[in-house]
């Protein structure tokens, strides 16, 4: 006879607790709440195998918002797949970035490459709902997994396009977007993130080659006076700054994000 309290106790022995608790909330399909009111109910055999099955999975290093099925990011939920990269705190500055860059535009035209889980493109496309956002992605698995999260999270004003880079887009935008694979091959905490898909952390090169191809890229499809704004490794800050320059990018300057490390690299043609 195993009860909810018993369960915790046995999560919080072998993984942070509050993921012990979100996994048990979501094994029972119950509320945070409801852990504490009702911790002496005796829980389901079938489903106590089932937490203590994921409790072992969060244990070997599996992501809990890959178990869960979604993950925060802004303050909405996106649906994630082991097809997506999990959303990042560090994106969101990102984000708010680029929202302060339009926030006099008017029905702005966003490119974002590298959509991903999309949740940079439907977080703009939700709160600019005048903009039209275009989001591309090599990967059709992610693609599929970006329309879910801009249908249900009710951003229908960006257009989902399956391609490299540029190579499916057509057009001229305002502003230019991406979160692409800058972690180097060789990078020690790569190892960890094991179970996110490997060509959405790093470009098996030096970390920088998808970042210049962005760069190289971006004057062809930015409007005069438009901004590219792209988010980097903590240590990419110089090397982001002298691409952008080389590809004849003005007022070039890096962001930090809430860590206080470089993030983010913006400039304007
Ligand atoms: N745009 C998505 C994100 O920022 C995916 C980025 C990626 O896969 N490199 O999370």
């Amino acid at each position: 006879m195993t009860t909810i309290s018993e369960l915790l106790r046995q999560g919080f022995a072998r993984i942070d607790r509050y993921d012990a608790r979100l996994l048990l909330c979501h094994v029972l399909e119950c509320s945070k709440e409801s852990l504490i009111t009702k911790q002496d109910c005796v829980v389901d055999p079938e489903r106590v195998d089932r937490y203590l099955h994921v409790i072992q999975q969060a244990a070997d290093g599996y992501p809990v918002p890959y178990i869960l099925g979604y993950h925060g990011f802004w303050n909405r939920n996106f649906h994630v797949t082991p097809d997506v990269l999990i959303p990042r705190p560090d994106t969101e500055t990102l984000v708010e970035n680029v929202l302060n860059i339009l926030v006099d535009a008017s029905a702005p035209r966003i490119l974002e490459m590298g959509v991903g889980s999309g949740c940079i493109a439907v977080t703009l496309a939700l709160e600019k709902p005048d903009a039209r956002v275009v989001a591309t992605d090599i990967s059709e698995k992610a693609l599929t997994v970006a329309k879910g999260n801009a249908r249900r999270l009710g951003a229908d004003n960006v257009t989902f396009l399956c391609g490299s880079w540029y190579e499916p887009v057509e057009g001229v935008f305002d502003i230019i977007v991406s979160n692409p694979p800058y972690i180097e091959p060789d990078d020690e905490h790569l190892p960890a993130l094991r179970y996110e898909p490997i060509g959405a952390l790093t470009d098996g090169v030096d970390g920088l080659s998808d970042i210049r191809t962005i760069a190289r890229g971006a004057a062809e499809h930015l409007r005069p006076g438009g901004y590219l704004t792209l988010e980097h490794g903590y240590d990419q800050g110089a090397a982001v700054r002298s691409i952008f320059e080389c590809n004849a990018f003005r007022d070039v300057h890096t962001v930090k994000d809430l860590g206080q490390n470089d993030r983010i690299t913006i400039g304007r043609r």
